[in-house]
């Protein structure tokens, strides 16, 4: 057996929790149900963590690792830029230009274990070990960094899935595997605290993200499609999740000394969502958008199945192999894949030569300008738009739809500025879904019971806990792009130039920070090949996308 090296000083653990929201954490901490989370925020800082726009777990992610805007790391979606294709192509590590805070900490002679963060494969070389996250296109795939770890991890635990949560589904099923797989890579997480030395050790749980994309209804009374005795079939299996979330918190605690600092995060917050807001039919009904006639869709749509008809019908098995039928459910949810699988095939395709605005990303919170930039059309249009969204309101209650809509310069800047969405919008507390869905009738339509109830919110959680750290302090405007400078001057490393967070010195013990100065340097040039998926790993990833409640 290797001896484990001697551990550095000031190193740092994070653990994030995908899509950890206080809303749902902090009456659970109340109740006494999470004594470690407690136990940090007690003697710890905590606070909000102000996500990206839109908050999807692949660009937050990206600005977690960079410390920048999505202007600067190009990842603002699950797909790569603008496309007037359908078939979009998965973004990848490679995606994420610049830095990361592993590169970094790397090229410093740091040790570092990263274990399933989302937007990770293909691997990257690092001073340490990675395991990647979300985004692994399969369990064949070449995980992990060195190749060897993935053969030396399932000899020690047994098994170790990459992708756990790639069929999960409102049932027990998928719970009870949550929570046997968070425990199952703990023991992974384990086996590597204590069989290799580090400096950072990052591990990202995520579990929280598609159990509330599928759950939200039965922990929100006051959503529309509460259903008290679904609530109490499920309500017990849901909670033990979130305390087996709350025992990796207490093995965390328990590797902690005077020289580590422990942070607990979130790529992104949680709300309820009861109505589609659907992007493409607006942009439609203001003109915007034009759709090939009739005739023509549905020649298409015929040539399509005609054509590949094979593929057409493998895509309709793994819709219906999303929802696992070892467990008998063949329901409405079954139904509803396989008619938007169909949806996708004969909805009439967009009228390019027509159209000046279009919604195309996963989640519908962005719209491009089909106009080049430059030009007072290009404004004039943007202006309208942004307008209308402003102005939209529920035809039913009256309530605005959005809280906010923005040019993409107003919240980014940087070299990937063009490829970006030229309007993004808040949905701030509103509970509605976009989508980017095109064979709809109406702007705005109610969720049936069996799709998801909850989506992303902006506000995430944020947690610090250690000797250096303030005791009992709650803070409030911390960002996701603070976490990459302010993970590095807990460490004593001195900061690229050119991200955007900044240290979060608030958190610091006053006499860390006079002993402490914050020190910069220069960035290196970051060069990685693009990476492309095959097409069977494009359609599993977009089929998993799917599954998690992320595509319509
Ligand atoms: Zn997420």
């Amino acid at each position: 057996m290797e001896k484990r090296e001697a551990l550095g000083k000031h190193r740092v653990i994070v653990l994030g929790l995908d899509g950890a929201t206080f809303d749902l954490l902090m009456p659970l901490i109340r109740r006494g149900e999470l004594p470690n989370l407690a136990r940090l925020i007690e003697g710890g800082v905590h606070g909000v963590l102000e996500s990206i726009l839109p908050p999807y777990t692949a660009p937050a992610w990206a600005s977690f690792a960079t410390g920048k805007n999505p202007g600067k790391h190009g990842v603002v979606d699950f797909w790569e830029g603008p496309s007037q294709k359908r078939r979009r192509t998965p973004v990848s590590s490679r995606s994420i230009r610049g830095e990361t805070l592993w590169s970094i900490l790397s090229e410093e002679g740091r040790k570092v274990a990263v274990i399933n963060l989302p937007l990770t494969y293909p691997p990257s070389p690092v001073n340490g070990v990675l395991i990647s996250g979300m985004m692994t296109p399969c369990e064949e795939a070449d995980y992990t960094f060195p190749k060897s770890l993935k053969g030396e991890l399932k000899a020690q635990v047994g098994e170790y899935a990459v992708n756990p949560y790639a069929r999960f589904g409102r049932n027990a099923h998928s719970l009870k595997k949550a929570i046997y797989w968070i425990e199952k890579r703990e023991e992974a997480n384990r086996y590597l605290f204590e069989k290799r030395r580090w400096d950072l050790f990052i591990n990202v749980i995520q579990a929280p993200d598609p159990i509330q994309h599928h759950f939200w209804h039965l922990l929100d009374p006051y959503h529309g499609n509460y259903n008290e005795a679904e609530a109490k079939k499920y309500e017990n299996l849901i909670l033990e999740c979130y305390k087996e979330v709350d025992c990796v918190v207490g093995q965390r605690l328990q590797k902690l000394d005077d020289e580590t600092t422990l942070f607990v995060i979130s790529d992104h917050g949680f709300g309820p969502a009861h109505k589609y807001f659907h992007v493409n039919r607006f942009l439609a009904d203001l003109g915007l958008l034009a759709f090939q006639s009739p005739r023509g869709a549905l020649h298409q749509g015929t040539r399509k199945v005609l054509g590949r008809g094979a593929d057409l019908w493998r895509s309709l098995l793994r819709a219906v192999d999303l929802f696992d039928l070892r467990i008998k459910v063949l329901d409405n949810r079954v139904r509803a894949a396989i008619r938007e699988r169909l949806d996708g095939t004969f909805s009439p395709p967009i009228d390019w030569a027509k159209t000046k605005a279009y919604c195309q990303d996963l989640a519908g919170q962005s719209i491009y300008i089909n106009l080049r930039e430059s030009g007072e059309e290009y404004e004039e249009i943007r202006d309208y738009i942004i307008g209308q969204l402003m102005k939209l309101k529920d035809p039913e209650t009256q309530e605005p739809i959005i809280a906010h809509a923005y040019k993409k310069e107003e919240l980014y800047q940087g070299e990937y500025l063009d490829s970006l969405p030229d309007i993004l919008f808040s949905l701030g507390p509103h509970p509605y879904l976009p989508t980017s869905r095109l064979s709809v009738s109406s702007v705005v339509e109610g969720i049936p019971p069996y799709a998801v109830s909850g989506m992303h919110r902006e506000q995430g959680l944020f947690v610090a806990f250690g000797s250096k750290v303030q005791k009992g302090m709650a803070i409030a405007g911390a960002k996701i792009v603070d976490l990459a400078p302010t993970i590095l001057y807990a460490m004593k490393v001195a900061i690229p130039e050119g991200m955007d967070g900044k240290v979060l010195l608030d958190i610091f013990q006053p006499s860390y920070v006079a002993s402490t100065p914050i020190r910069y340097q220069k960035p290196s040039p970051m060069e990685a090949p693009p990476y492309r998926y095959t097409e069977e790993e494009r359609e599993e990833i977009e089929a998993r996308l799917r599954s998690l409640g992320y595509l319509d």
